[in-house]
């Protein structure tokens, strides 16, 4: 792609905004970036910016091609203000890929794409790949494509918000882990959601590889497609407890890892399959499961008090994520959920909480609408921060119970952010005194 004498807006001054901006840069591109923010800190002076941008700026700028960051809404208007006919507007993750010769296993999902992304890394770099997860996973794609040695493979989790704003972005494996209703503060109907998230698929081939949880409804897609499950044993994988079965024969046993709970073994057996395409044998995704922990806030064990686990699961920024912990769970649970609202429906819910929960304690801003959710179904109370939740949640529970902080929904009602959400419930944890 030459960009030699175009005229490019970067929208967004964030992250992505600035890797966008510096790698149109170097290919040539006459850039500025455009913030509608009056104030944007510690921004490095060779990149051109025009903070506190309005849409007549938009209008003003006669931009040959667009580039928008994930953050922003790709239809908003001050986004539409710097569109012309015939010029293009994409995401930074579609100019990356642009300039990209390398292999990409992407990697999206309504929940577990963080783990499953991580999971490949570790597993192409154990088979002597020169690979980096990036994407929505925290570092920008373009960012990585800025580095002096360009990896050979991207592990690279992918965002319905990405995918919205993606042409010819191709990936030689994508990995579609599930799907469920989210973030219906942005999407007006869920078929938008799910159409976003198809993208992944539009420019694969038959030489490419799609990896599909089992039972999903999907299309018919023109790469071949490789299914995993952890109900079904007419998946290609499947997970019969604690091993992942390929027809008769044991590919990988789960007993020895922190994995082993359903939804991780679902992870498992995607980044299986993707890292097989590339020629690397389950063998090698052994040893890297061996050692592999999942990053903080996913279902993580803070401790065990008086017979009771803790476990906080603050990554829960949806039902389907709640659900699939509550589903991993053995012992009877009480389950603290709540946060911001996001226009999701938890009365489904219910079966799962007679089968499963002792009580659950529910806090911010839905905690009126949890709360008439979840009491048809078992105790409920209701709290008022999330010290509170864990003083209740204590009262509640007996010996060889599990507390499970799974929110649920996003945090921004209290929080920064589901990691300082997740530090809220482990300080409050880990300030608790055994009793007697
Ligand atoms: P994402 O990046 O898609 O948000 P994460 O790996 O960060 O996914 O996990 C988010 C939440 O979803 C956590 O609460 C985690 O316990 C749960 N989770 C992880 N993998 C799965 C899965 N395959 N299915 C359902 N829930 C999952």
């Amino acid at each position: 792609m030459n960009l030699h004498d175009l005229n490019i807006a970067v929208l967004g001054a964030g992250r992505s905004g600035r890797a966008a901006a510096r790698l149109a840069m170097k290919h040539g591109g006459r850039v500025c970036v455009f913030d509608t923010s009056p104030a944007i800190t510690g921004w490095p002076e060779d990149i051109p910016l025009h903070a506190g941008a309005t849409e007549e700026d938009g209008r003003a700028f006669r931009a040959d091609l667009v580039v928008i960051s994930p953050g922003i809404e790709t239809d908003c208007p001050f986004v539409k203000s710097f569109g012309r006919e015939g010029v293009e507007t994409i995401g930074e993750m579609e100019l990356a890929s642009r300039f990209y010769r390398g292999k990409i296993i992407a990697i999206t999902g309504t929940n577990g794409k963080t783990t499953t992304t991580s999971l490949v890394e570790k597993i192409l770099l154990r088979a002597g790949k020169k690979a980096v997860a990036c994407g929505n996973y925290g570092v920008p794609m373009a960012e990585v494509l800025l580095r002096d040695a360009v990896p050979d493979v991207l592990a690279l989790e992918v965002s319905s918000f990405q995918l919205e704003t993606i042409r010819d972005f191709h990936p030689d494996v994508a990995v579609w882990l599930n799907f469920a209703p989210d973030h219906m503060d942005r999407y007006t109907a869920v078929e938008d959601y799910y159409k976003a998230k198809l993208h992944i698929f539009d420019k694969q081939t038959e030489n490419d590889l799609a990896v599909v949880r089992f039972g999903e409804h999907l299309p018919a897609l023109k790469a071949p497609v490789r299914t995993f499950s952890s109900e079904s044993p007419e998946a290609d994988l499947y997970y019969r407890e604690p091993l992942v079965m390929e027809g008769n024969s044991t590919l990988l046993d789960l007993s020895e890892t922190s994995l082993s709970q359903r939804h991780n073994a679902e992870n498992v057996m995607a980044a299986a399959l993707a890292c097989r395409h590339l020629g690397i044998p389950a063998k090698t995704a052994a040893e890297v499961l061996e050692e592999f922990t999942p990053p903080g806030h996913r279902c993580e064990a803070v401790r065990t008090l008086d017979g009771v686990l803790w476990l906080n699961d603050s990554k829960a920024t949806n039902l389907h994520a709640l659900e699939a912990a509550l589903k991993s769970q053995n012992a009877p649970v009480v389950l603290i959920a709540g946060g911001k609202d996001k226009g999701l429906d938890y009365i489904p819910l219910r079966p799962m909480l007679k089968e499963k929960v002792r009580a659950c304690v529910v806090f911010g801003q839905i905690a009126d609408q949890l709360y008439g959710s979840f009491s048809p179904a078992a105790p409920t109370e209701k709290a008022a921060d999330v010290a509170d939740c864990v003083e209740k949640a204590r009262l509640l529970a007996r010996p060889g119970d599990t507390v499970l902080f799974s929110p649920g929904t996003s945090s921004f009602d209290m929080f920064t952010g589901y990691a300082q959400r997740g530090q809220a419930f482990r300080d409050a944890v880990n300030a608790l005194s055994p009793l007697s």
